[in-house]
This record gives C-alpha cells, structure tokens and sequence, in this order.
C-alpha cells in the first residue's frame, strides 16, 4: 500500500527530523492515509530507523497492531465527543513515553463543528513531541484555521477521481436503474472511477435513501413491502464488505443495482 506513494513517503522521512505539531495528509485512500500516519510515528519513534523505520522491532510491530501507548487513534465514527478530546488534554500535557507521541484523526472530514474546534483548541497550544495528524479526503473538509496552521500533505491520484458532479450524476442513473432497469450499468464505465472512499459514501448514501423511505419520504426506495427493504439492508451490507475485500468497485455498484432492482420487481 505504501509503494503507491514513494513521493509522500520521501517527504515524510524528511519531515521526521523536524515534524510539524499539526498535519493534514489528504487525498489517496483513507487506509492509504492511516498507513502513512503510522509510518511517520515509527519514524519518529524506531531505535533502528535510518531513513525511515525498520519495520521490525517491537516498536514497529506495537505501532501497526494499534497498541503504542504514545499513539491515540480517534474516529468521529466510533462516536468521538468533545469530552473525550478534552479528557486527553491532561495527558497530552505529559511528556510522551517514547521519542513521540501521535494523535491520529482518522475521518477527520466528519468531525462535528464542537469536536473540531476543540481539536483545534489543542492544535494552539502545541506540547513539544506532541504531532496531530488528520485524515482526510480533501482539505476543504476541514476547519480553514485548521488548514492554516498545519503542513498539508497530499496524496496523489486526487484527480482521477469522480468530481461531485459526477458523484450525483452517479446517484441519479442508480436510483433510476432501481426503478426502470435500463442505463446504470453503462454509464459507470464513462466517468472518472470512483475511490474506495467515494465508493463508500454511495453506498452511505443509499443507506440513508432506505431509511428515508421507510420513514415515508419520496425517493425510488418508497412504496416497497417491508421485506425487499430488509432485502436491499442485507444486500448493502455485503456491498460494503465487498469494497473492503477490495473487490473492483465498478462492479459491486453494479451488482448493487441489477440485485436492487430485481428485488424492486419481485417486491
Ligand atoms: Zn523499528
């Protein structure tokens, strides 16, 4: 996963010498973006590193198998509250076991107004061999004075993916597929693939759409017996799982319509 980025990789072993209190590494994938994090905090903290980490040691073992002590995993998606951030504060305060201490934000995209700001509160008043890193999908998802007082990193392939735009119009020729069985299925091919992250998202997206529908709003969800509803929840969720089997994205979307619009039909 790290061959992708050799450039990142280079500039991150620089960046070990003097790293900055906060980070932004975005674009690429997000297993992309907790991999690199994970290489600088073994950089930054391996006995046997010489341009970059051994990979072997204990330490490096402990920082991949998520249980470093001077390394704080936090996640809006595992319910991340204000209270937790400010609970951290005192041991933040505290001079780190090893050489450094990370505090990775993973989904940092999806931080609430609250959460940010109080992540940002710690970002101004930086601890020496404290280094904030946040995970993100793009930078504009994140707070601007954030932004501004962070090194931003940027993985590559941020181009090739779908714009919004084309997000949307993604969306459109599903749920119209759902309902009348023609065109989805050409159209994914056309546009700019999707990222895994994006790939996610629409599914998230659908998920909601479900619920809306259960709930007796208007989309091409509504109107169907309890039961396909139950049907098309099972099937998202294999859906998810296989992006995480990393099974091409292309065609998990694709065997999302055609199964979502049989289930339509037979509804
Ligand atoms: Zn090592």
């Amino acid at each position: 996963m790290l061959r992708s980025q050799p450039q990142i990789i280079r500039l991150l072993s620089r960046l070990a010498s003097n790293p900055p209190s906060s980070l932004i590494l975005e674009g690429g994938e997000a297993e992309e973006r907790l991999a690199l994090s994970k290489y600088l905090l073994k950089t930054l903290n391996c006995p046997d590193a010489h341009n970059g980490p051994c990979l072997e040691c204990a330490l490096c073992a402990k920082i991949d198998a998520d249980v470093f002590r001077d390394m704080f995993l936090l996640d809006p998606q595992d319910g991340l509250s204000v209270d937790h951030i400010r609970e951290l504060r005192p041991i933040l305060a505290q001079k780190p076991r090893h050489s450094w201490r990370m505090i990775i934000i993973a989904g940092a995209g999806d931080l609430n107004i609250s959460c940010a700001n109080a992540l940002l509160k710690s970002v101004e008043e930086p601890v020496s061999r404290n280094c904030f890193v946040f995970l993100a999908a793009q930078r504009e998802h994140l707070l601007p004075t954030l932004i501004s007082r962070s090194f931003v990193l940027t993985l590559t392939r941020r181009t090739r993916m779908a714009s919004d735009q084309e997000q949307e119009e993604l969306y459109r020729e599903f749920s119209d597929f759902v309902v009348s069985g023609r065109g989805f299925i050409h159209g994914t091919s056309k546009k700019n693939p999707l990222s895994l992250d994006q790939a996610r998202q629409f599914l998230a997206r659908i998920q909601v759409e479900l619920a809306k529908a259960q709930r007796g709003e208007q989309n091409p969800f509504m109107n169907l017996a309890p039961q396909s509803w139950y049907r098309m929840n099972k099937v998202l969720h294999t859906a998810f799982y296989a992006l995480s089997c990393r099974v091409r994205i292309d065609l998990v979307l694709q065997w999302l319509a055609l199964t979502f619009w049989q289930i339509r039909r037979t509804n």
